[in-house]
């Protein structure tokens, strides 16, 4: 038992630290991408420094992207269990990935019904939400719908995250969730949807996925209704 809390309280340190990390990690990131902007858009630069800083620019987006997927782990706080308030964290998350929608034509439907609340870290299911819909959106290339809703069950509330795009195989299915499975080449990091999985898992949820190619996908997550 003892040797169990300590091997505990040792992955609490490295999630920890790795949450710093990538805290800490972002802004000089930002500050970079922006220096090869300018360097990229300069006009008196020559060929071969418009191509290396279009390269540089790539990778530092690449970056970013993982430590987006993987911010979850990463905060320097501690861990808040709390009574979710679904209908804040859906406004956010719409809030949030308006501009990627729009850039792929995309439009959202938000339909959230009920009013019983879910217990967890509001910041985790966020993430958990954000990485759905953000794979959701960008499998509608050629625009398309994505709906988040809500449904209340039993001792259940579900909640939905549903496309229109260019669904999944069921051995794309059975795969979701395995590290760095992307079938985005340079632009997936494959983290998201293990992130998803051990999110809702630590919110004593489900997930369960519908997908068939070219007609879309529906992520359903189900979790226990908070009671106090
Ligand atoms: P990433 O998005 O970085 O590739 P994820 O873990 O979020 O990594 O997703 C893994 C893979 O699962 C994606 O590359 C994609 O092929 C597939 N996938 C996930 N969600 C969807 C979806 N809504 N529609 C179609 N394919 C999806
Ligand atoms: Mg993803």
């Amino acid at each position: 038992l003892q040797l169990e809390s300590f091997k505990y309280e040792k992955m609490e340190t490295v999630s920890h630290l790795a949450a710093s990390i990538s805290h800490e990690v972002r802004n000089p990131l930002t500050t970079v991408k922006g220096f090869l902007q300018l360097i990229h858009e300069n006009p008196n630069i020559p060929r071969e420094a418009k191509l290396y800083s279009q390269h540089a620019i790539s990778e530092t987006d690449r970056a970013t992207a993982i430590i987006s997927d993987y911010l979850t782990f990463a905060r320097p706080h501690p861990e808040k269990i709390v009574p979710i308030d679904l209908k804040e964290t859906i406004h956010l998350c719409r809030e949030v990935m308006t501009p990627l929608a729009n850039k792929q034509g995309v439009s959202m439907e938000v339909n959230h019904f009920h009013h019983n609340r879910i217990k967890g870290d509001p910041h985790k299911f966020q993430q958990a939400l954000i990485n759905l819909c953000k794979n959701g959106i960008e499998a509608m290339g050629t625009g398309g719908t994505l709906s988040l809703i809500t449904h209340e069950e039993k001792e259940q509330l579900h909640v939905y995250v549903m496309d229109t795009g260019i669904g999944m195989t069921p051995e794309q299915v059975a795969r979701l969730g395995e590290p760095y499975f992307s079938l985005k080449e340079e632009n997936g990091t494959g983290l998201g949807f293990m992130v998803v999985f051990r999110i809702v898992e630590g919110m004593f949820g489900k997930v369960h996925v519908e997908s068939a190619p070219s007609k879309g996908t529906k992520i359903k997550m189900s979790f226990p209704i908070y009671k106090d």
